[in-house]
């Protein structure tokens, strides 16, 4: 894979899913929901987050809840009783050390407990609205298909590899643009090459055919 090619992929992309219009996140929302959201499903991480916002609308509130209610009210999620302490801990970090604002930058975020990479990156592109390109399992999955990373590769390397091939003024489409079409059609099992408008470009397609093994 080349920059060329990487360009052709996105702009093709862009027409098959053109971007809606974002409204940003507020970083605490965002913080919330990604933290949830690990290893749990995208209505189950919508529907707890919008009941604990709900009963802690900052890093504030939620420092007065005790671990006990924060379970209570996320129990639908994996690892709710985890994540119920972890919330609590990045809760109190916030409120004593950054006077209840969301930190700015991946370091400071990823000094929090529990918060990686996948979860720094989303808040930094979808509430800051930085340049960065989270890497999630439609990416992982769409990138190694299409030849750009390898199967064996982790985060850091998924992410260099694309920010490789991608200038950075467009990086904010590129998670939009790889999720949506894992979605719809570079799906993990049982991908739909035939329907696939990027077919030309991919490796896993020209070394099957299509087929899915
Ligand atoms: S051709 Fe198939 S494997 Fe390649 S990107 Fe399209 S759907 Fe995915």
């Amino acid at each position: 894979m080349n920059k060329k090619a990487m360009g052709k992929i996105l702009k093709t992309l862009e027409k098959q899913y053109p971007m809606p219009n974002f409204s940003r996140e507020k970083p605490y929302e965002a913080l919330i929901g990604t933290v949830l959201s690990q290893r749990t499903l995208d209505q189950t991480t919508d529907r707890v987050s919008q009941a604990l916002l709900k009963a802690a609308d900052s890093p504030k509130a939620l420092v007065k809840m005790t671990e006990r209610q924060i379970a209570r009210i996320i129990r639908p999620i994996n690892f709710y009783k985890t994540k119920a302490k972890r919330l609590k801990q990045i809760a109190n970090i916030i409120v004593k050390e950054y006077g209840g604002r969301i930190p700015r930058t991946r370091e400071e975020l990823m000094s929090l407990p529990g918060v990686g990479p996948k979860t720094s990156d989303a808040v930094l592109i979808f509430s800051y609205g930085k340049q960065v390109i989270p890497i999630d399992t439609h990416v992982q999955v769409v990138s190694e298909r299409l030849g750009i990373s390898d199967e064996k590769d982790g985060y850091k390397k998924i992410q260099a590899k694309l920010n490789a091939l991608v200038p950075e003024r467009k990086r904010d489409s590129v998670n939009y643009l790889l999720v949506e079409h894992g979605k719809k059609i570079c799906r993990k099992h049982l991908p739909k090459c035939g329907a696939c408008v990027i077919n030309k470009f991919c490796r896993y397609y020209a070394r099957t055919g299509g087929e899915y093994f």
